[in-house]
């Protein structure tokens, strides 16, 4: 697999005040230079951290519009997005899933729309946790991941990240054991129904509670290749500890 990946999504938090913070922070630690690390601010201060944050930083967004930009109130098109500097988006996220509704279908062809104007994508996927628990994980995700393979031209610029929703903000993080079978069966997954090419390079991290103390034995699992992080990825000295777990 490529290079250690650590992208922190900042969600819908912070005020201006608080994102200079964060940059300040984030612009005076050390980050190894052999991880590819993102972050993705709300929109409305990309274009101030982006001004900002070293250029060793790229940035995502959290969402984009599905197509062409026009007349869709309230919307943020992939051009715009380009625009202001962003290399990134997060697309398929939990919390757009299932608290906003967005579909499987819909998140696949953003994904396509995103890659076809160049910007490369996070692909999120993960099972809630009535899903783990009738032993619906595999299904779940396999069923996320073939709505992605269906939509997206090329693998060469996504990310994949496991994300299982009951792992989300509720400090409850996968063991690395639970979290390396999931991926162990993602890689497979590509393997099987793409190809061994891309199953090889494609990277596959983790999310949902990764915080400073958890991170380095997630690190150690075979198949795990960064992170995706919420809360922690708030503060920069944390963020940077788990930055700095590639093994
Ligand atoms: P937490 O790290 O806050 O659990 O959030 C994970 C996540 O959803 C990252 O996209």
């Amino acid at each position: 697999t490529g290079k250690f990946f650590v992208g922190g999504n900042w969600k819908c938090n912070g005020t201006k005040e608080s994102v200079d913070k964060l940059v300040s922070e984030l612009n005076s630690a050390h980050l190894e230079s052999d991880v590819d690390v993102v972050v993705a601010p709300p929109y409305l201060y990309i274009d101030k951290v982006k001004n900002t944050l070293s250029a060793r930083v790229e940035i995502s967004s959290q969402n984009s519009w599905v197509g062409k930009g026009g007349a869709f109130t309230g919307e943020i098109s992939v051009e715009q997005l380009k625009d202001i500097g962003c290399k990134w988006v997060i697309l398929g996220h939990s919390e757009r899933r299932h608290v906003i509704g967005e579909d499987d279908e819909f998140i696949g062809k953003k994904a396509a729309y995103a890659l076809s104007e160049n910007l490369k994508v996070i692909a999120c996927i993960g099972e809630k946790l009535e899903e783990r628990e009738a032993g619906k994980t595999t299904d779940v995700c396999f069923r996320q991941m073939k709505a992605f393979a269906d939509s997206v031209p090329s693998w060469d610029d996504v990310v994949v990240a496991y994300e299982p929703v009951w792992a989300i903000g509720t400090g409850k993080v996968a063991t690395p054991e639970q979290a390396q079978e999931v991926h162990a069966a993602l890689r497979d997954w590509l393997k099987n129904n793409v190809s061994a090419e891309v199953a090889s390079k494609t990277r596959i991290i983790y999310g949902g509670s990764v915080n400073g103390s958890n991170c380095s034995e997630l690190a150690k699992q075979e198949d795990i290749d960064g992170f995706l992080v919420g809360g922690a990825s708030l503060k920069g000295p944390e963020f940077a500890i788990i930055v700095n777990s590639v093994t």
